[in-house]
């Protein structure tokens, strides 16, 4: 069947780059995005954005030039059968290739009706919390994950006494405990605190938490960086949706016919289970992919990509390769006091402390991959 009508909910990183490719690879057939907003680049909200308002205007997502017809309402129902995707205003959008792009929202852990949980997700959500951090003398980030870690970042430049509470040893799970360790001295040595241990909201509104030995630790400001929970409520019980969210394959297909998965909203088979990646690189990956997928053309790259960033206590980290790395690295760059670019094996190569482009430590693992003597 060609495809003359693509229909994408969400139109952020994941749906932007999906029509950016469709209309790259030469489609020239109608695209209609939904999505309430303009879409958002969200990674310089925990950043830039958190640091100065002026660059609130730096994160918005631009279409023109794209030839969509954007319609500015969310995506509340699919009748697959019909290939027809419902919008708020009941009104019905046909579609050939339809992206379901709809990404994710942030975990809240407040009780029913508790007020006060601070979040970051969407740019409101930061300027919220920038303006309760100008006025915050202790601050609470519960997770030590990379978002956490970069909450608590700019809490403590912004003169907060910062405290990070996790269930686990932060950065671990993601980084493995040599660049975790590296990451949380720095973090200590602007200040950070750290307690280990799971936490439930005190008060209403919230005022700390309250953590397993009942211990109450009072704050100003309480940020849950939990993690996010993907956009699927408005797939109901659509056979594309399973417990973690979108699963697509690795043409971004799902297992409904003619629908197409992209980003923070999906999974991906791993090892008998599925698995969410919820990072940037693949949401730009997997909007290139749907958008090859969907015109008929090869898939030239993989469903899940290996490059990942963050930045903590004014240390950049940039990674490609399989993550967590276990074990000590090799120094492939010494920038001293433990800054450089690190390699495990032809696993991973990491830049810490020192700006490095991607497609430049991606060399560096590609080398490392062809020195290895064959098995
Ligand atoms: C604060 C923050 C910092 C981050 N920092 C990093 C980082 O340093 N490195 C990194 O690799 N990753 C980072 N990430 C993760 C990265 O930003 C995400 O992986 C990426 O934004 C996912 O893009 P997406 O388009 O899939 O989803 P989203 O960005 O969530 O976009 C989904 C879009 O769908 C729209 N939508 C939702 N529901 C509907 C509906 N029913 N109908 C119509 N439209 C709908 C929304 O309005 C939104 O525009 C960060 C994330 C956050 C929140």
């Amino acid at each position: 069947m060609s495809v003359r009508h693509v229909v994408v909910v969400g139109g952020s990183t994941a749906g932007a780059t999906t029509m950016r490719e469709l209309r790259g690879r030469g489609y020239e057939g109608r695209i209609t995005l939904l999505d309430p907003e303009d879409g958002t680049n969200r990674p310089p909200l925990s950043k830039a954005v958190l640091a100065d308002p002026g660059n609130d205007a730096t994160v918005g997502m631009d279409h023109r030039g794209l030839d969509v017809e954007h319609v500015r309402g969310a995506a509340v129902g699919l009748d697959p059968s019909a290939r027809v995707v419902i919008a708020e205003d009941g009104e019905r959008h046909h579609y050939d290739a339809l992206v379901v792009a709809s990404g994710a929202r942030a975990r809240r852990i407040a009780a029913p009706g508790q007020r006060g949980e601070a979040v970051l997700r969407t740019l409101a959500d930061a300027r919220r919390l920038r303006e309760r951090l100008t006025t915050a003398a202790r601050v609470i980030v519960v997770g030590g994950g990379f978002l956490g870690m970069e909450v608590a970042t700019a809490a403590a430049r912004a003169g907060a006494e910062v405290t990070v509470v996790d269930v686990e040893a932060p950065l671990r799970r993601h980084l493995g405990p040599y660049l975790a360790d590296l990451l949380v001295a720095r973090a200590a040595a602007i200040g950070i605190g750290f307690r280990r241990s799971a936490v439930r909201l005190h008060a209403d509104p919230v005022s700390g938490v309250e953590l397993d030995d009942g211990t109450v630790l009072h704050a100003d400001v309480v940020v849950s960086c939990v993690g996010d929970l993907p956009e699927t409520g408005w797939l109901g019980t659509s056979a594309a949706v399973t417990a973690h969210g979108v699963l697509v394959d690795r043409a971004a297909r799902t297992a409904v016919p003619h629908v197409w998965g992209a980003g923070d909203v999906t999974c991906h088979a791993q090892g008998g289970s599925a698995r969410r990646r919820p990072f940037w690189a693949n949401a730009v990956t997997q909007g290139r992919v749907a958008a090859a997928s969907i015109l008929g053309l090869p898939i030239d790259a993989p469903i899940v990509d290996d490059y990942f960033w963050t930045d903590v206590a004014g240390t950049p980290l940039k990674a490609v390769g399989r993550l967590p790395p276990g074990g000590a690295p090799r120094v492939l760059e010494d920038a001293g006091g433990g800054d450089g670019v690190l390699a495990w094996g032809d696993e991973a190569v990491v830049a810490v402390g020192v700006r490095r482009p991607a497609p430049r430590l991606r060399r560096m693992l590609s080398e490392l991959g062809q020195q290895k003597p064959p098995a």
